[in-house]
């Protein structure tokens, strides 16, 4: 068998299409080794989203262009949404990579790596999903939580965001597929399945049959759709063995009523809800063309807290946005205490090629960008801390999802709010307890995550 190092870079998605190229790789004999000086082939998969994943991307690209040096045979091979984009400046700048293949090729890459084994290199990139979504073997990098891709690509055009043109437009997969997906997974023991999307709230409506193409584009939602992610909801809590759903990302405009009940009503689907906000200020919303006024933000999150009282609400946010004045900052500031995230991801804006945004004369100094991502992300972690200090000495219930690599005796999990908790159970069979939902008593609380200690398996 020869062996295949993987690295890969960016979003869940990225992840999950990454398992999915390792059950191809598996077809043709390739299996899995973290240690890259033993690979045959050495996959990127990359991400575009930030300039620094790409910096990172490119060092160990470097890395492994020496390493072919010494060793010819050495196949290297670029994927995702990097890939996708900048195609031909890679084989010209790069010419020891052997493949370059695309978001929507992933099928082909067994084809790919026979013909780059016979010395042909090779470049497939499709602008456009195939028509009929592929079914892709799989091998996942865990046990008891699985990612599953439910929808591709974005028909949203925020302004400083690469997604829609690497990614392409919504295609969602059946219900029936993924529900065969589902089944597999809890046939094997995993308790937890998140579903993924760039725009996940978006998942079904291109598939209903009242979907019209040309109203398609940003802030659509067809009339009563025989298809929503409310309803996949639904269908996939009737699976025995699976324990908890999740879903990612969402976009506010299409978190309805019928979502927000549907997650109440099912016991199996978690109170969690990531919807980006990305800013706290109507200026910047609207050149961020994000379609929603922080008074609508507001008032879905009242909505969801009037039905779900103890949902986690978590969010992303950009600081320095072009043109983005103090008072437009502290504006987000200001939306972020009042909401109190259970958790933000924050980023400093990074300008894109090909969007909108990065034509804009009136950029951020990247001493102020970061300078106010410093000031965000310490009124962020002063906000988890102080509610993550509320769950000491409760009770949570967690799910064991696995043994830490250092010390036998510490287990790590998720609450249903996605909170990390990382627990010791001195005497118990850890692997025993993997997979099971067990109550852990809060001893620490640090803002990104938790420490206690196991009482009761549930
Ligand atoms: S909704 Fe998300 S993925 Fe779609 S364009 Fe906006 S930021 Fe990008």
């Amino acid at each position: 068998m020869k062996q295949i190092y993987i690295e890969t870079f960016g979003c869940q998605m990225n992840k999950a299409d990454s398992e999915h190229m390792l059950g191809l790789l598996n077809e043709i004999d390739y299996k899995l080794t973290e240690n890259i000086d033993k690979a045959d082939l050495v996959i990127f998969n990359t991400c575009t989203i930030r300039e620094a994943a790409n910096h990172r991307f490119y060092s160990q690209l470097g890395i492994a262009g020496k390493k072919k040096k010494q060793n010819p045979d050495l196949l290297i091979g670029v994927a995702g949404c990097l890939a996708q984009d900048k195609r031909k400046w890679l084989q010209s700048n790069f010419p020891y990579v052997d493949i370059v293949f695309g978001t929507n090729n992933i099928h082909k890459l067994p084809e790919l790596i026979q013909k780059a084994e016979a010395g042909k290199k090779t470049c497939e990139i499709e602008e456009e999903l195939p028509f009929e979504l592929p079914e892709l073997p799989v091998i996942r990098q865990t046990k008891v939580t699985a990612w599953v891709n439910v929808i591709l690509g974005c028909n949203f055009n925020c302004t400083y965001c690469i997604v829609p043109s690497v990614r392409g437009r919504e295609k969602s997969r059946t219900p029936e597929v993924i529900l065969k997906e589902v089944q597999r997974l809890a046939s094997e023991g995993f308790k937890e399945v998140t579903l993924l999307g760039q725009n996940v709230t978006a998942y079904g409506y291109d598939i209903s049959s009242n979907y019209s193409k040309e109203k398609a584009n940003f802030g659509y939602i067809p009339e009563d759709p025989e298809y929503s992610l409310a309803k996949l909801l639904k269908y996939i809590h009737d699976i025995e063995g699976i324990e908890r759903i999740r879903f990612l990302t969402g976009h506010p405009f299409h978190v309805t009523d019928e979502l927000i009940d549907t997650i109440a009503e099912l016991p199996k689907a978690c109170e969690y809800f990531h919807i980006p906000m990305q800013s706290g200020d109507d200026t910047v919303l609207k050149r961020m063309a994000r379609i929603y006024s922080v008074d609508k933000y507001k008032k879905m999150v009242e909505k969801i807290r009037s039905k779900i009282p103890d949902a986690a609400i978590t969010s992303d946010f950009i600081a320095g946005f072009p043109g983005e004045t103090q008072e437009q900052f502290l504006n987000t500031v200001k939306a972020v205490q009042e909401i109190e995230f259970d958790a933000c991801n924050t980023a400093a804006y990074s300008p894109r090629p090909d969007t909108p945004s990065v034509m804009w004369e009136n950029q951020i100094s990247e001493e102020e960008k970061n300078e106010h991502l410093r000031y965000l992300n310490s009124v962020v972690n002063e906000i988890m801390e102080k509610k993550n200090k509320k769950l000491l000495n409760t009770l949570q219930e967690v799910l064991v999802e696995d043994v830490s690599q250092t010390n036998k005796n510490r287990l790590m999990g998720r609450t249903r709010k996605n909170t990390l908790v990382n627990y010791d159970v001195a005497g118990a069979n850890c692997n025993k307890l993997m997979g099971k939902i067990v109550n852990v008593k809060i001893t620490r609380a640090n803002p990104w995550s938790l420490n206690g200690e196991l009482t009761i398996a549930n």
